[in-house]
């Protein structure tokens, strides 16, 4: 006879064969619900993490389509940007080539007569915050053309 310790229990008893691991029968069944419960958490923790990492990824899509609407957003804004200032360039030569003198316009210090006038125009826009013009008082910022000046 072999003397055992049931390894579900911790009792001691005695055996003929020394590889037995519990001390009763109710041990045994035990022994098994335990294997059946530590599997069981096993898988619901799998199927946790799998969610977990399904989520994260959802959540990254959704981060990186929000970063290319934004990014979109942003090339739509500066495109509107360059049209009004393009805008006002081509108002303020035709208004130009209508008075017989070239114009005095500036826009931050920069003159419309400069070739990137309408980039560099953003970019101080952007740098001041503000845009600053010269004109005359004779500019209309919000629909982009000359006030008509009254005359007498
Ligand atoms: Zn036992």
């Amino acid at each position: 006879m072999n003397e055992l310790i049931c390894t579900i229990c911790g009792k001691p008893f005695t055996a003929k064969r020394s590889d037995r691991k519990y001390c009763s029968y109710e041990c045994k069944l035990k022994s098994k619900r335990l294997a059946i419960n530590k599997l069981r958490d096993q898988q619901a923790e799998e199927s946790r993490r799998r969610s977990e990492q399904k989520n994260a990824e959802i959540r990254k899509q959704k981060e990186r389509k929000e970063a290319s609407r934004r990014r979109a957003e942003e090339r739509d804004a500066y495109a509107d940007e360059l049209k009004y200032w393009e805008g006002v360039k081509r108002e303020e030569f035709r208004f130009a080539k209508q008075e017989g003198k070239p114009s005095t316009l500036t826009v931050n210090g920069i003159s419309v007569y400069d070739p990137d006038f309408e980039k560099k125009v953003i970019e101080s826009g952007e740098v001041y915050g503000s845009y600053y013009g010269c004109f005359n008082d004779s500019f209309d910022f919000e629909t982009g053309r000359r006030r008509k000046e009254s005359k007498g």
